[in-house]
């Protein structure tokens, strides 16, 4: 065995609850310390801590994402009424995750794993599909109200000066009914257009964008021109260099259209949508747990992660001493994502190569056969096998040493 691989940058590690954090562990002590003198700065978002803290740790876990550029970080709990008294907690403690993306104002993109012998429900989607939500505004942060028969409901706005302008919504002469209000901002468009366009020069995918401008003239037009207007300034010239493109279409000619094709672009929606298509995309490809997540924030600040939840269920089954068969994968990718970026940052092609190694003896445990019980009852290999979470990573483990050792 030759050195193990040097880290020059830290990188923020954010510790989790339940399974996932059973899986944490396991992940670094098979797959990663083995080869990597792993550098990290260690914040436990685990709920006890979280609760110890006042969160604060959550707080400190984004300040040093900030700080040091690159974050992996493993589910948490976000506390519901049951947890209370099952955690002792002061508080019901806010998400971590809504915590973390407020303060690195970022936007989450969703990639699901592809395997051989895990087909998509959608036969063409042979390559990822990769979602982009807009993570502010809209109906998200709207303000309604029902309104009564013989009401006539209007847009007021008042400038700084006190100057207002009004704008007919609906006279409700013959009938009760529903008024909704919706905004954005410029600014978090921008920031939301750019995080789209760097990603998308990063996987060296097209972007594909869809509103539904021609209904809404002034509102989902905005969300147009600004991408369109920060593509051709920004970066027209870099697409085109790389052979990419940003393609811009009606919401619903959008639909059709990621039906019809192979996948293996970025789609940024706006929130809705984004909402709404991400649960079918990732469902059509398979697996929550071979969905990866990146948050990523409009000045290049990266934080990695599984896209499921902790997985209670079989969390309670593990403490009870029962065999568990979770799926590491999503987790393995977070890892592995992380610490790619952070080579790429710092220039250390041995990281690199150590992060496509892992992935790829990861894909080749499943596409041998060996497989958790969620991908068992998918998969359509003949000699497919269920082993228990930790036997598959140490499956992972035996091939990656193979890998490393040549
Ligand atoms: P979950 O942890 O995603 O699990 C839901 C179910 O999906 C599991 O019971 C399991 O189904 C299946 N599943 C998910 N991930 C799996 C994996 N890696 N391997 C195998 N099966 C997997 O969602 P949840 O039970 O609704 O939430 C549990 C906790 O996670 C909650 O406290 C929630 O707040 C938190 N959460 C955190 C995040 C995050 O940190 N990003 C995201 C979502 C939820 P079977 O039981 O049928 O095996
Ligand atoms: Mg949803």
């Amino acid at each position: 065995m030759t050195d193990k691989i040097k880290m020059t940058t830290p990188l923020v590690e954010m510790d989790g609850d339940e399974m996932t954090r059973i899986l944490w562990k396991w992940i670094k002590d098979i797959l990663i310390t083995p080869y990597v003198e792993l550098k990290t700065k260690y914040y436990d978002l685990g709920l006890p801590y979280r609760n110890e803290t006042n969160d604060k740790v959550t707080f400190d876990s984004a300040e040093a994402t900030k700080k040091y550029g690159v974050a992996v970080k493993c589910a948490t709990i976000t506390p519901n009424a049951a947890r209370m008294p099952e955690y002792n907690l002061k508080e019901m403690w806010k998400s971590p995750n809504g915590t973390i993306r407020a303060i690195l104002d970022g936007t989450v993109f969703r990639t699901p794993i592809i395997v051989k012998g895990i087909s998509p429900y959608i036969p063409t989607w042979t390559k990822p599909i990769t979602i982009a939500r807009h993570a502010y505004g809209d109906v998200y942060k709207n303000s309604e109200m029902r309104v009564q028969k013989g009401s006539k409901a209007e847009l007021v706005v008042t400038d700084k000066n006190g100057n207002e302008t009004r704008q007919e919504i609906y006279d409700f002469t013959d009938s009760d009914g529903i008024i909704q209000g919706l905004h954005n901002k410029d600014e978090s468009i921008a920031g939301f257009a750019r995080a789209c366009f760097n990603y998308g020069l990063d996987l060296k995918q097209d972007v594909w964008f869809a509103t539904k401008d021609t209904i809404s003239k002034k509102y989902d037009h905005r969300f147009k021109d600004i991408f369109g207007e920060i593509y051709e300034k920004e970066y027209k010239d870099r697409y085109e260099a790389l052979g990419i493109e940003y393609f811009y279409t009606l919401i619903d000619d959008a639909v059709a259209r990621v039906i019809r094709s192979n996948g293996g672009y970025i789609w940024a929606c706006k929130n809705y949508d984004g909402d709404v298509m991400s649960d079918m995309v990732s469902t059509a490809y398979g697996s929550l747990a071979m969905m990866t997540s990146v948050l990523v924030s409009p000045d290049g600040i990266y934080e990695y992660e599984a896209a499921h939840g902790t997985v209670q269920r079989h969390y309670y089954n593990y403490l009870k001493g029962e065999e568990t068969s979770t799926n590491s994968v999503a987790t393995i990718f977070a890892w592995s994502g992380a610490l790619r970026k952070r080579g790429e940052l710092d220039g250390l092609d041995d990281l690199i190569d150590y992060a496509d190694k892992l992935e790829k003896a990861t894909i080749n445990t499943i596409e041998d056969g060996v497989m958790t019980g969620d991908l068992y009852l998918l998969s359509s290999l003949e000699n497919k096998k269920k082993v228990d979470s930790e036997t598959f990573l140490k499956e992972i483990g035996t091939r990656l040493d193979a890998m490393m050792s040549k």
